[in-house]
């Protein structure tokens, strides 16, 4: 008997029907002799809904009160899907995150869980029920809701599979799998049949909003085999895997883009040790989240130093760095909002040169101008004027043959 974690996003619980679509599928696994466990989204857009409605009425809300008022959208969902399932004649029962004991850090909007009480869920799957937990929600050590990040309930349900030691984890969405591109962006992007969690941290880090980046680190640490693929059809999906031989044979795996960047720059700090400590340290005291840093040497005494955010940490970035510049001696602050960054990720960039300069001729071409490259084993990225980074993109696409199935592809 295997244990499986199903979950459903947004799209896939959008209205009666789809909850009942899943519910079915939910059914049909249980009905083979599995034990199921269903992790639900909140229906459609109702989180941006409960955005608004609190921007309506307070345009900086309290960080916990934001969290009180998201979770509910997946509260609703949990307790529908468990309705439907009785209408079938199916025992089954809904959790919150805090009746499942997900025990997240106290950093609301964007907490990171610690542990999971995985022991009720065990029960009641034994007792033949089908459980549903409300996605992206926790509880804090001192009992506050807590959300994991927007789209954080893929992070919920491989969590769940990996302290429920599931064989699998399903992630259920609108499209069948993971693509090349995403496909709103890049119509002709294809689907992969297999890609690795490295590659697919580093897609989710850089934009690929398809899996939530929290989700593939819970898979990667703890051997969760994840299964993305659509509510709308039987078909196989990708898979997430550990990296496999043939893996570095296909040079780019995929490309996306992140355009809810800011980049700070801070102009001619003190160059000596610890101050780059001191700034990072002060970010983090914010929960400023920071991406790609770059750090150069302006002269003996001076240092310049660049980093990325995400837009939405950029009211804390600014206040810590108001606070802490006087004590690095920072002559001047940059801050770019009209920045976007596109990247290139594959585990086969490792073994092959050239990806680089075929990925700067690329832009060059198209008159995309780089303000700043950044790099890691498995990507380059490279921030570009808000303006150039649809066709930045699309270039990029075509010059790696995204379009196509990696054998097809040309060696860079
Ligand atoms: P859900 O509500 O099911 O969690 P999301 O909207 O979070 O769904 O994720 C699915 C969307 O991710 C797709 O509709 C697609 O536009 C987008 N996406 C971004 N990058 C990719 C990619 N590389 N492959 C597939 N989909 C992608
Ligand atoms: N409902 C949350 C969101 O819209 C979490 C999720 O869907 O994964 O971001
Ligand atoms: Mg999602």
């Amino acid at each position: 008997m295997a244990i499986i974690v199903q979950k459903f996003g947004g799209t896939s619980v959008a209205d009666a029907e789809k909850i009942r679509r899943a519910a079915n599928r939910a059914l049909k696994a249980h009905q083979k002799g599995d034990q199921i466990v269903v992790v639900a989204s909140a229906r459609g857009k109702q989180t941006d809904q409960l955005v608004a409605d609190a921007m309506e009425l307070n345009p900086n809300p309290p960080k916990r009160e934001m969290d009180v008022l998201l979770s509910t959208g997946e509260q609703q969902t949990v307790s529908l899907m468990a309705m439907a399932l009785e209408a079938m004649g199916q025992k089954a029962i809904s959790f919150t995150g805090q009746q499942v004991q997900m025990i997240t850090d106290d950093a609301h909007s964007k907490a990171r869980i610690q542990s999971i009480g995985a022991e009720k869920l065990k029960e009641k799957l034994a007792d033949g029920c089908i459980c549903i937990v409300a996605g992206f929600q926790g509880v804090d050590p001192n009992g506050n809701i807590t959300t994991l990040g927007r789209g954080g309930s893929d992070t919920s349900a491989v969590a769940l599979a990996a302290a429920l030691g599931a064989d699998y984890c399903e992630i259920y969405t609108d499209v069948d799998g993971i693509y090349t591109a995403d496909p709103r962006k890049f119509p002709s992007a294809v689907k992969m049949e297999q890609i690795s969690y490295d590659e697919m941290l580093e897609l989710a880090s850089l934009g690929a909003g398809v899996m939530h980046g929290r989700a593939i680190e819970f898979g990667k640490k703890y051997n969760v085999k994840i299964h993305v693929r659509s509510s709308m059809n039987e078909n196989t999906g990708t898979i997430i895997t550990h990296e496999v031989p043939q893996m570095e044979g296909i040079v780019v795996s995929g490309a996306t883009c992140q355009k809810d960047l800011a980049k700070i720059d801070l102009v001619c700090v003190d160059h000596k040790p610890g101050n780059a400590a001191s700034i990072f340290a002060h970010l983090a005291s914010h929960k400023v989240s920071v991406n790609d840093i770059i750090q150069t040497e302006v002269s003996p005494e001076k240092a310049n130093l660049s980093f990325t955010i995400s837009r939405s940490d950029l009211g804390s970035a600014k206040q810590a760095i108001d606070e802490i510049r006087k004590k690095v001696y920072c002559e001047s602050v940059f801050i770019r909002e009209d920045i976007a960054e596109v990247s290139v990720v594959g585990v086969g960039m490792r073994s092959h040169c050239g990806v680089a300069e075929k990925m700067f001729k690329t832009l060059a071409e198209n008159k995309v101008n780089i303000d700043s490259i950044t790099t890691s084993e498995i990507r380059i990225s490279c921030l570009v004027n808000l303006e150039d980074v649809d066709a930045a993109l699309t270039s990029v696409c075509d010059a790696f043959e995204l379009d196509k199935p990696a054998a097809e592809r040309a060696q860079p």
